[in-house]
């Protein structure tokens, strides 16, 4: 068997102890004589799966108490409607730091239900930079503050999680969550797709303060309403069963490699190098403001497009795949998020150096 560095996006790598695992429990988990995917979700072995991946991920997390967790189908983009129809009535006012793709559609959507405004917005710098705090446009009455923790497409990442006083924070953490410790306190809803560091696609993860439950729209759907999903342990209809399981094995990994705080050390070694190698280099460049780089997606370019080509198909041949960037931005991307090994890393940096060398 050989296994590539694999730099997408996502769906994205995940841990190969976690791949074998579910190799080994395919078709029989734990004796029971069936597959995780042929369990019923409310029987009692599916039970204990899903209450034992919520704990650890509470326990990765520290989520305090007063949080509820929620496994949910629709991916991150329906939570960019799920976030109004939950926090908002028709008219209010929410704000946006919009810092990228991600953003400009979680503040389209909103649009749709209330009065989204972008209280900042970093399009002058071509969204390489994050607008400095003392210059957003906020409204203390606002229903919430939302930012995207990472811009996966621009390798743009908020460093710090940013102060919103009494205004409720909302964050899309899609392509950053358990990358490194993260103080739950400071939100009130925080959500994310799993297929970047989570699981596989498919669940979608939310993370809502218990006081923001029950202020629904009248229309919204139950499927999105989180009162009900809470209520119901996310279970209002069959949850994705299988993805749900494989995140539980991720958390379970991420706890064995130390938790958050050595993942985050990790993740520091792994970006530091990636991106001194760039900045050293005269052949690679990262357009990212230095302050706000990207820890887990890093994209980079060639001296000369004209090369993008080759420097695929060679990097590709070595074992280092899924490195295009973004359609919107051209160029390179390496993801590196927290199931790519350093040594992934560290062959990554190793062919961009000789590559560079027969072609610089
Ligand atoms: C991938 C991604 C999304 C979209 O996620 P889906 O689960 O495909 O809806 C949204 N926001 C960010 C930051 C992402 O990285």
């Amino acid at each position: 068997m050989t296994r590539v560095y694999n730099f997408s996006a996502g769906p994205a790598v995940l841990p190969l102890p976690v791949l074998e695992r579910v190799r080994e429990e395919l078709t029989d988990w734990h004796g029971c004589g069936m597959s995780v995917m042929e369990l019923s979700h409310r029987g009692r072995q599916f039970t204990a799966i899903a209450e034992s991946a919520e704990a650890s991920l509470r326990e990765l997390l520290a989520i305090p108490g007063g949080y509820r967790v929620l496994f949910l189908q629709g991916g991150a983009t329906t939570q960019f409607a799920a976030a109004p129809m939950n926090l908002t009535a028709p008219g209010d006012r929410v704000d946006y730091v919009v810092t990228g793709s991600w953003t400009k559609k979680a503040i389209a959507e909103a649009r749709r239900y209330c009065d989204a405004v972008a209280a900042a917005d970093s399009a002058g710098s071509g969204y390489t930079t994050i607008p400095s705090i003392a210059e957003w446009d906020t409204d203390p009455a606002a229903k919430y503050l939302y930012y995207t923790a990472n811009e996966t497409i621009g390798g743009v990442e908020f460093q710090e999680v940013p102060e919103s006083g009494e205004v409720p924070l909302v964050c899309d953490m899609s392509s950053t969550i358990l990358s490194r410790p993260l103080d739950v306190s400071r939100f009130g809803l925080i959500f994310a797709g799993a297929q970047k560091n989570i699981g596989p696609a498919g669940l979608t993860l939310v993370i809502v303060r218990e006081d923001l439950l029950g202020r629904a729209r009248p229309e919204t759907p139950s499927m999105l309403d989180y009162a009900p999903l809470a209520d119901k342990g996310s279970m209002l209809n069959t949850p994705p069963t299988f993805a749900w399981y494989v995140a539980g094995l991720v958390f379970d990994w991420i706890a064995g490699e130390g938790g958050l705080a050595a993942m985050g050390e990790r993740n520091r070694r792994k970006k530091d190098k990636l991106y001194s190698f760039i900045d050293a280099s005269g052949f690679y460049a990262n357009p990212v403001d230095p302050t706000c780089r990207s820890w887990m997606n890093v994209p980079f370019t060639l001296a000369d497009p004209q090369l993008d080509a080759r420097f695929l198909a060679e990097a590709g041949e070595a074992g280092l795949q899924t490195l295009k960037g973004h359609r919107s931005v051209g160029g390179m991307r390496a993801s590196i998020y927290n199931a790519m090994p350093e040594e992934g890393v560290d062959a990554l940096i190793g062919f961009m150096a000789d590559f560079e060398q027969r072609n610089g």
